[in-house]
């Protein structure tokens, strides 16, 4: 066992690190209050090769993995949790998918345009009255022969208003549940039928874009189903087990951030004459945060690693993904009661942390979805794949 990063580990490592802190950090609080999405930033971490991991570089890969992958994201998500989306959304939501499921057509025509951030990438799944519950999805696109006729409305969806190429889920056979749901590649520029309109009550994630998009005899070329027709279910869990790395690996930073923070401030200050660090209960409040930060952090390295080693790797990425999100919001509460009433203020990120930090316990899989996952694989009541 060897917990050592390589030299080329390292090198990723003060790349994504050095990158967050000259093309991200400086905005964090302009965009944090403007709710705003700055596109080029996505378009930078394209040209340094951020979104192209796991995929060979004939298509455009970085020609690195997974681990290498959650070491950039960790640093990038860091700095700004809004941004740990951009590697879900381009890398591991679409282009990973095509590249396991597409034809070597779908693969050459879209997925060099998502690693070099040409494009922005989504995935659509969710619905009105389809969350966890994904076989319940409604939207249906009907074979028209020469192409597909898609009727629906999508929820929630990362990035869904300024993305150029995503994935859209889409019964196509009624009553057959999850053996009905097929997968499609949309290209939003050229989809006639799709009113794409933005979120914007949304409690955090404020520098993310996240929107409802309603098809209405949008009309799909018939070659952009993603693999046969009905598999779709299939593909979306494939495709969450990949994405759910992204939760995982932005709550865990999330939670170092905060750590980080709250061990600055708890030096800086003074109180009954000392720094506040030095009381009992703030250390209590310290040790309790470092010991899920550093729990969280090895449960997505194992995670990653049983990927990249293309080991079953649900029930890890699982537990990476449900714990993580509680060490990021438990880190988030406590260190805004270690900053007091400053803690409270815009003047510092503990609300920010705290914001971004509940929406893991939502996204990609609910708390509760994942707690059932892990116990069942645990019970033999599903394999681990
Ligand atoms: C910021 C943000 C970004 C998002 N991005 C995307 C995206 O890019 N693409 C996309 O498709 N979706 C996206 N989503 C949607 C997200 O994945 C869903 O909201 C999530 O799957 C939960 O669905 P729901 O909100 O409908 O909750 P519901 O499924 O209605 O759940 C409500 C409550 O019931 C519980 N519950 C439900 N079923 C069970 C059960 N069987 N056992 C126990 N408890 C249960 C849940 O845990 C939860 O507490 C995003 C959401 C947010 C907030």
């Amino acid at each position: 066992m060897n917990f050592a990063l390589t030299d080329e580990q390292k090198m990723v490592q003060e790349m994504a690190r050095n990158f967050a802190e000259k093309e991200i950090a400086p905005y964090v609080e302009e965009d944090e209050a403007n709710h705003y999405y700055r596109r080029e930033i996505l378009s930078k971490m394209g040209e340094l090769g951020l979104l192209g991991w796991s995929i060979p570089e004939e298509y455009g890969g970085n020609g690195m993995g997974w681990i290498e992958a959650v070491i950039a994201l960790y640093e990038i998500a860091k700095v700004h949790t809004s941004w740990r989306l951009s590697i879900s959304g381009n890398c591991w939501g679409p282009a990973m998918t095509i590249y396991e499921w597409g034809t070597e057509e779908q693969k050459r025509k879209y997925i060099p345009g998502l690693l070099s951030g040409e494009y922005v990438g989504s995935f659509a799944i969710t619905e009105p009255n389809a969350g966890s519950d994904v076989a319940s999805m409604r939207t249906f696109a009907e074979d028209k022969g020469d192409h597909w006729l898609i009727n629906g409305t999508k929820m929630w969806i990362s990035g869904g208003h300024v993305s150029d190429v995503g994935l859209l889920y889409a019964l196509t056979e009624k009553n057959k549940g999850a053996k009905g749901v097929s997968c499609f590649i949309i290209d939003y520029n050229n989809t006639p039928g799709v009113t794409r309109i933005p979120i914007e009550t949304k409690f955090g994630m404020y520098a993310a874009p996240t929107s409802e998009l309603v098809f209405e005899n949008a009309v799909v070329p018939k070659e952009n189903l993603l693999g046969p027709a009905g598999r779709g279910f299939q593909i979306c869990m494939w495709q969450l087990n990949n994405t759910r790395m992204g939760c995982a690996t932005g709550a865990a930073a999330l939670s170092a951030a905060a750590l980080e923070g709250a061990v600055r401030y708890a030096n800086e200050r003074t109180q009954f004459g000392q720094p506040i660090g030095k009381f009992q209960m703030i250390q209590q409040q310290i040790t309790e945060m470092k010991l899920e930060d550093e729990a969280a952090k090895l449960l997505v390295y194992h995670a990653a690693w049983l990927k990249e080693n293309k080991l079953p790797n649900q029930q890890a990425t699982s537990m990476a993904k449900l714990y993580a999100c509680k060490a990021a919001v438990n880190a988030a509460n406590l260190a805004m009661k270690i900053y007091g009433s400053y803690g409270y203020s815009t003047e510092y990120p503990c609300g920010r942390w705290l914001r971004d930090a509940k929406q893991f316990e939502t996204l990609e899989g609910t708390s509760n979805i994942h707690t059932m996952i892990i116990a069942n694989i645990e019970l033999g009541y599903q394999p681990n794949r």
